[in-house]
């Protein structure tokens, strides 16, 4: 057996490596964590957490509209600064950089920062910033090397910016345009409204947010465009063009429209370019992403891969889980605790437009699809805090159950901490809840959640 620096190396120090890492070292293994850009990755720099931040920053404006009906007079009409904005944010993400850099201090990580590549199966070289390399060798090496933003090829592309350029937009814009009607497309057009942009959502489909439930789908479309959010479908966007200082996008049908700002959110790609894979044996599939077999061993032998780069069900909390399972598997659970694997059955998930969705399990058609017979319950209501605000925002708690078995296989929801809600009710279907047990669960009143656990109304299929 050769003696190697490290018993892991891992590269890439976002959601699935710091915590591979972190949980690696607490086992009294040797670790090293390459990381070419700030600790924390996509969600902690430009993904998650500065858009909740932006997110609640957007809500505040319809929190202000809503208090005229509850008797608040606002002395002038509120206003962004969207300078003080960016400064708390990236003060905030600093610090959240600090506590990663110390948790892997704790675990005794050794962190290296620069850019790393495949050598062999046993070897990573690191490219500082000052242009130096270092070798490290290492029994296993796992790539956790995530996505970045894809646009695709047409003309003015370089006119338009990505997500993670969103953030530190040097001037507000008041008027952004959107392409794309992917989960991140639409929850920055909420955001960026609510902020106080004139947005228009452009998506070539029939609807927005594929793969969501159909029903929650057309009624997220309805609520944004109710919100003032211009959501245009079956919109194919041709060029870009330059406009003085601002842009104009072509659409097939001949139209155009003009935006001080073009987001484009058409889709992500496994960060595999230039890692050395294909000299080592590491095989990715057409879209770039690493191919996994069990327990996210690599075609090569020694090497492993999970999160956004094997392009799954791209997630945090699916990149963290993915990366203890792993630790678990190559080095043994804590004592006394059991072994983690992964399971990517009833996974919750929220997105934070402007009625924002929390969902977990089937959609109907998938359950549908899987179940045969269904029952599917739903109510669509007017929230208590809008009899008076006189905003006309409505909300959706809708059941998916299995009518033979009686189990609740999906839970889906549209409204204020929808993502809240949905995290709760996630436990009981992943424990196998049923129908029965849901209308046998006392009601929080008055409260939205509580329609979860009186519907009655029933459609079967
Ligand atoms: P990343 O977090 O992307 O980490 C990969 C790291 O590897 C990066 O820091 C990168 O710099 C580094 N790296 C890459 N190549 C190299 C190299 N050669 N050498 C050294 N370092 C390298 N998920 C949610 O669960 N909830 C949300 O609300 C949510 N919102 C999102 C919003 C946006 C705008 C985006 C873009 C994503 C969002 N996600 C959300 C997804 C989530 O951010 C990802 O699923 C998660 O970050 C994946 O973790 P990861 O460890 O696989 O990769």
């Amino acid at each position: 057996m050769p003696a190697f620096d490290f018993d892991l190396f891992v590269i890439g120090g976002g959601s699935g490596g710091v915590r591979a890492a972190r949980f690696a070292g607490q086992r009294g293994v040797r670790v090293a964590l390459a990381e070419d850009r700030q600790l924390g990755g996509t969600c902690v720099n430009v993904g998650c957490i500065p858009k909740k931040l932006y997110s609640y920053a957007a809500e505040y404006a319809e929190g202000f509209a809503d208090a005229a009906g509850y008797g608040w007079r606002m002395p002038a009409r509120p206003t962004l600064d969207w300078e003080v904005l960016k400064t708390n944010r990236a003060q905030s993400i600093g610090h959240l950089n600090g506590i990663y850099g110390r948790l892997l201090s704790g675990a005794n990580v050794q962190q290296i920062q620069g850019r790393a590549r495949l050598v062999d199966a046993n070897t990573v070289e690191v490219t500082h910033a000052d242009g130096h390399a270092s070798r490290h060798t290492a029994a296993v090496i796992l790539i956790a090397t995530g996505g970045r933003p894809w646009v695709p090829e047409l003309p003015g592309r370089e006119l338009a910016v990505v997500s993670d350029d969103v953030f530190d937009l040097p001037v507000f814009p008041r008027r952004l345009v959107v392409v794309g009607g992917g989960y991140i497309g639409c929850e920055f057009a909420s955001i960026f409204h609510g902020m106080g942009a004139e947005v228009t959502l452009l998506y070539r489909g029939e609807q927005i947010l594929r793969g969501f439930d159909d029903e929650v789908r057309d009624f997220v479309a309805e609520e944004m465009r109710k919100a003032g959010v211009d959501v245009r479908v079956q919109a194919q966007v041709t060029r870009i063009e330059a406009a003085g200082n601002a842009r104009r996008v072509h659409l097939a049908d001949g139209t155009t429209l003009e935006a001080d700002v073009v987001l484009y959110a058409t889709g992500r790609r496994a960060n595999t370019e230039g890692l050395g894979l294909e000299a080592v044996g590491v095989r990715t599939d057409a879209r770039g992403a690493i191919e996994i077999g069990a327990h996210f061993a690599t075609s090569a032998p020694g090497i492993y891969a999970l999160g956004d780069v094997v392009g799954g069900l791209e997630l945090t909390p699916v990149a963290l889980a993915e990366g203890m399972a792993l630790v678990d598997h190559l080095f043994g659970p804590l004592p006394g605790h059991a072994r983690r694997t992964m399971n990517y059955d009833d996974i919750p998930t929220a997105v934070f437009t402007h009625p924002p969705i929390g969902t977990v399990g089937l959609t109907e058609s998938a359950a549908r699809e899987k179940c045969g017979a269904i029952r599917v319950y739903r109510s669509d209501f007017r929230p208590l805090q809008h009899s008076l605000s006189g905003r006309s925002q409505r909300s959706l708690v809708k059941l998916v159950v299995d009518d033979a078995t009686d189990r609740v296989v999906g839970a889906h929801m549209v409204g204020a901490d929808a993502g809240e809600i949905i995290q709760g009710f996630a436990v009981a279907i992943k424990a196998g809840a049923t129908k029965a047990q849901f209308d046998a669960t006392i009601g929080i009143h008055p409260t939205s959640a509580e329609e979860f656990v009186t519907l009655r109304e029933v459609t079967r299929t």
